[in-house]
């Protein structure tokens, strides 16, 4: 299913626009793509990792009733005088799950354990080593207080009480909670299935024999990895090569996902088949994003479906699909529109920045601050594992010296672990 609502220029932009901003370009995004309303209902035992498309309500208090925090012996406090006490041990014990059957009569106590409920007439429980047993009676040391080592019905969670937000991504905690409450299943959003199309007659596949002119199609590998690392499928459509049936062809199968993404071929050149494809189609938004690495975005719909068309250079395609892809995929998925706050660490670098662009560069963080990559080429792979996240310089024109804050996010808060 794709999102058929999309008009063929909801990604267009204001006519003679050159250069789209960065955050310009987040924001068009970010008001264009809508979340798709696949959901489903699952058990809750299956839903680690899942997006809640509906906030639940607990079903019950929790805990249910009021009960034991510690393993001791119990008494209605209104039953006895204060201070020190000598109470007779009635017959019998509340054990969690083995609850006491009738009430406890005044002035007597009770052998209670932690998670047991209260029976009547016992409202306050003091601990087994404070206690001194003989002849059947107890003797309770002064100190002791009404109410003591006990838990309120519902002291966490009330019954009806709403729960999580829809939108969250469920944390294994969060199982604990809903089933706490008696929640059995859930409405999660269904993941999304992403297509992923590399282009290129230049790319061969790993395992494969390469000729000296060929490459190894990187940018398909990483995008996977990156795709499955937040949560989405994968419908890999392999590579095209630099001609339009082929293009065409796949895009067409890519429009059963809910999104197609492709890499290269997304400029204006000759053998950008991408760009050539949605403009024939009569949909193409070319974005010149002012950024580096990755300027052109090819933006379109193929058949209804959203085609993001990364640039080919694996850098570029890297950091394009952290900046653009990532929360224009969240959104759709359901989660909302998620970019992560950089933190300001001190620049362990020199860099004078012309005015007019965002960058984004590899970035490592040490003892003494934001080391960056020696190359800002956006063909040099290495520099992606040898970074630990991105720095992001200002549109502005910069001067950086030693110390200065700088913008730095770490890969993990890009969900890259
Ligand atoms: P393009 O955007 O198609 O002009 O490609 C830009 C550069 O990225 C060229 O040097 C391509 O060979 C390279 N490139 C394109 N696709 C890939 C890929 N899947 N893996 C590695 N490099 C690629
Ligand atoms: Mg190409």
């Amino acid at each position: 299913m794709s999102q058929k609502r999309l008009s063929n220029d909801c990604f267009a932009l204001p006519p003679g626009v050159q250069w789209t901003p960065v955050d310009e370009a987040l924001s068009r995004l970010r008001n264009t793509l809508l979340p798709l309303k696949k959901t489903e209902i699952i058990p809750l035992s299956e839903a680690a990792g899942r997006i809640l498309a509906e906030r639940p309500n607990a079903m019950r208090d929790s805990p249910p009733t009021a009960n034991a925090a510690v393993d001791g012996y119990g008494f209605a406090a209104s039953s006895v005088t204060q201070g020190s006490l000598r109470l007779p041990l009635a017959e019998g014990r509340a054990a969690a799950g083995a609850p006491y059957k009738g009430s406890l009569m005044p002035g007597h106590a009770l052998r209670i354990l932690t998670g047991a409920s209260l029976p009547e007439g016992l409202d306050t429980v003091v601990l087994q080593e404070e206690i001194t047993l003989e002849g059947g009676e107890i003797h309770i040391p002064e100190g002791w207080k009404s109410g003591a080592n006990t838990r309120p019905a519902g002291e966490d969670v009330a019954a009806e009480t709403p729960l999580l937000q829809a939108g969250r991504r469920i944390q294994p905690q969060d199982i604990a909670l809903l089933a706490a409450c008696g929640i059995s299943e859930v409405s999660v959003h269904r993941p999304l299935t992403i297509a992923l199309l590399s282009t290129g007659d230049e790319l061969v596949q790993t395992g494969e024999k390469a000729a000296s002119h060929q490459i190894y199609d990187a940018n398909r590998p990483m995008l996977k990895a990156l795709l499955k690392g937040w949560n989405f499928n994968v419908l890999d459509l392999g590579a095209a090569p630099d001609a339009r049936p082929e293009v065409l062809a796949q895009l067409s199968k890519g429009a059963e996902a809910d999104a197609i993404v492709t890499t290269g071929g997304a400029s204006a050149g000759d053998e950008d088949h991408i760009s050539a494809a949605l403009r024939d189609a009569g949909s193409l938004s070319l974005w010149r994003i002012a950024i580096k690495p990755g300027r052109p975005l090819a933006l379109g719909l193929w058949e209804g479906t959203p085609v993001f068309g990364l640039p080919g250079n694996p850098v570029a395609a890297f950091v394009t699909a952290l900046v653009f892809l990532r929360p224009s995929l969240f959104q759709m998925a359901g989660q909302g529109w998620q970019i992560p706050a950089p933190t300001l660490l001190p620049a362990a670098f020199k860099k004078s920045k012309k005015q007019g662009r965002r960058e984004y560069l590899r970035a490592r963080r040490t003892g003494s601050g934001i080391e960056i990559f020696h190359s800002e080429g956006s063909g040099r792979i290495s520099g992606l594992s040898w970074a630990t996240g991105l720095v992001e310089l200002p549109d502005e024109a910069a001067e950086i010296t030693l110390g200065d804050p700088v913008r730095y996010t770490p890969f993990e808060a890009y969900g890259i672990f």
